[in-house]
């Protein structure tokens, strides 16, 4: 009787800390985003110059048309999607194809290029992004990387093999490039295996080795522990240097807070870096470590959507959702 009493203790110390993880991966990405989204398309540095001292406040700034703790497309989509995972069960491509494109028709504030053609161009969900990719040959983009928050969370509770799968489904909605999903894959994986209470920087071997071959050498490039921001081949709004950026934050620093100022202080899509290293770092620290004074000023408009503006409380209840 003493032993099972001591079990379930455990059993619900585990379970409290994998919840505090699912939250932190959703609320850490939506901070992200909020947090990067007034230095968009500005030099590396600019957010550690306007902010040199760590933890002084007004970080949350607002600016370039965005309102203080305001999130943009990046956490709006990964809200859609949680929502559709959640009320239908799991994934539904033609009922989440369908809240893309009401949301895109409600004119957000920002949208991505390559996603505004897909959801707008009028085919149905299972060949707008196959045919984009066919005209245009270039989808692979972070747009389907950055949306990834809730995601990730409702499918690690599943084996790596079917939450690496269920990213790539995910992503193929709005881009036809696989080598798009093979990032948003990857990451689904370590955040897998921060919410088992795993180190996610561990499991990026393994999940290297689950990338389609075509797609695994680019990936270990950016992926690697000596690689650095610097030496992007392309613009970080490219999925490879985005996801390589994010990794390379959390693998550089030691908190949730240092995480993301390097995640800004790359420059360039530093709206969407740090919405991707929000999630990985929320995984990896929990909702605990993400500052209060950046999940206060948190709000989540959702165009399309009857006008509602989600907040932390709400995002952590889509995120217990997720969990299951
Ligand atoms: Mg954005």
């Amino acid at each position: 009787m003493k032993a099972m009493t001591a079990m379930t203790a455990t059993q619900a110390r585990k379970a409290r800390e994998r919840g505090q993880r699912a939250a932190g991966a959703v609320v850490g990405s939506a901070v992200g985003d909020a947090l990067g989204a007034p230095f968009e398309f500005g030099p590396p540095g600019a957010f550690s110059a306007r902010f040199p001292v760590p933890g002084s406040g007004g970080e949350m700034c607002g600016g370039g048309g965005w309102d203080a703790g305001e999130a943009t497309d990046d956490t709006q989509m990964a809200v859609l999607a949680g929502e559709s995972l959640v009320e239908r069960g799991g994934l539904d491509p033609a009922d989440l194809f369908a809240r893309f494109q009401r949301w895109a028709a409600a004119e957000p504030k920002d949208i991505g290029l390559q996603t505004e053609d897909v959801l707008t161009n009028g085919l149905p969900w299972d060949r707008a992004a196959a045919e984009h990719f066919r005209v245009t040959g270039r989808a692979a983009g972070n747009g389907s990387l950055m949306r990834a928050s809730t995601s990730a969370v409702r499918f690690a509770r599943d084996r790596r093999a079917a939450t690496m799968d269920a990213a790539r489904r995910l992503s193929a909605l709005t881009h036809g490039d696989p080598a798009a999903g093979e990032g948003v894959a990857v990451l689904h994986e370590l955040v897998r295996a921060a919410l088992d209470g795993g180190d996610p920087l561990a499991a990026l071997p393994e999940a290297l080795r689950s990338v389609r071959p075509d797609s695994r050498e680019r990936y270990a490039a950016v992926l690697a522990p000596g690689w650095h921001p610097d030496r992007a081949t392309e613009f970080n709004g490219a999925v490879w240097p985005c996801l390589g950026s994010a990794v390379w934050a959390l693998r550089t620093t030691g908190s949730f807070e240092d995480a993301l100022r390097a995640a800004v202080d790359t420059g360039g899509d530093t709206d969407t870096v740090a919405a991707v290293t929000g999630t990985l770092a929320g995984a990896r620290y929990g909702l605990d470590a993400i500052p209060a004074r950046w999940t206060a000023p948190l709000r989540v408009p959702l165009p399309g959507s009857g006008g509602r503006v989600l907040r932390v409380a709400d995002l952590i209840g889509l995120a217990r959702r997720l969990a299951g």
